[in-house]
């Protein structure tokens, strides 16, 4: 599942082609048709992404809600013959947007769209967010904090990369109860979360390493990896750590994997006396 940045880029793409102008919005699927009659030939007043979620705005009242879930993709190209099974198509003479395999594409109200959004934990990305509402969630929690850390009412956005990679930053043991957690590290996580987040919708991957931890810095080969760019931890499961040289560990959690340095984030680390940066 794409993790939060992908989201904002798409935003981004959708006002650069589409914002205050008038589009044609079908479903050659079909499976969107009512609903995409209802927007055709109207002006797309925006896109936002929040967290993993993506609103599309037609009128103050009317808006396409978008979540890609595991397997959707938004792709934009310029006009072409519709390809496969694409549930929702936004287009001019110019560009399209095809959406494919979407978990949610619906057509909400306002209201709806609040709903969605009071569901949703502060997003690092967006300058609306309020950490400290997050920061209260895992503080009233004894889940692990790598678990609080993807759950999407408490933090939106971030997914496996990112949760593995700002927590080996801190030098945090991911099964530390929440409400463990120093008030102080969640705010350097959050900071943490926001400079690396905002890097990402840069350019389109994720990238964790400190300069000093980079394949030239440190004279290795680059990874290789389709998931992500130069990280710490993630998917490198029995992999010396870049930092301290122990063994890259993986945890399932949740049904996910959590990865972790059994030495910079050994069990009961706070993350209050950094290992590095
Ligand atoms: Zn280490």
């Amino acid at each position: 599942m794409p993790e939060g940045h992908v989201l904002h880029r798409l935003a981004d793409e959708l006002n650069r082609h589409f914002a205050q102008r008038v589009v044609r919005v079908t479903s050659p699927q079909g499976r969107f048709a009512d609903e995409a009659a209802v927007l055709d030939g109207r002006e797309l007043l925006g896109a936002e992404a929040w967290g993993k979620h993506l609103f599309v705005a037609f009128d103050p009242d009317a808006w396409i809600h978008i979540h890609l879930g595991l397997i959707g993709t938004l792709t934009l190209t310029e006009p072409e013959p519709v390809r496969g099974v694409v549930r929702l198509r936004i287009g001019t003479d110019e560009q399209v947007a095809d959406l494919r395999g979407p978990q949610t594409c619906a057509l909400i109200d306002a209201a709806r769209v609040a709903t969605v959004r009071a569901g949703l934990g502060p997003d690092p990305l967006r300058a609306d967010a309020d950490p400290d509402l997050a920061r209260r969630r895992i503080h009233a929690s004894a889940k692990p904090i790598a678990a609080l850390l993807l759950e999407q009412s408490v933090v939106s956005g971030p997914g496996n990369i990112y949760r593995a990679e700002v927590l080996f930053r801190a030098g945090v043991d991911p099964m530390l109860p929440g409400k463990r957690l120093p008030r102080t590290v969640w705010n350097r996580i959050w900071d943490d979360l926001v400079a690396l987040m905002t890097e990402g919708v840069r350019t389109g991957r994720i990238d964790t390493v400190a300069e000093e931890h980079t394949p030239e810095a440190m004279g290795r080969d680059p990874r290789v990896d389709d998931h992500g760019g130069e990280v710490y931890v993630y998917r490198r499961t029995g992999q010396p750590c870049l930092v301290c040289g122990a063994t890259v560990r993986a945890t399932p959690l949740a049904g996910r994997q959590v990865y972790w340095c059994p030495r910079c984030q050994r069990p009961g680390r706070t993350g209050v006396r950094r290992v590095h940066r």
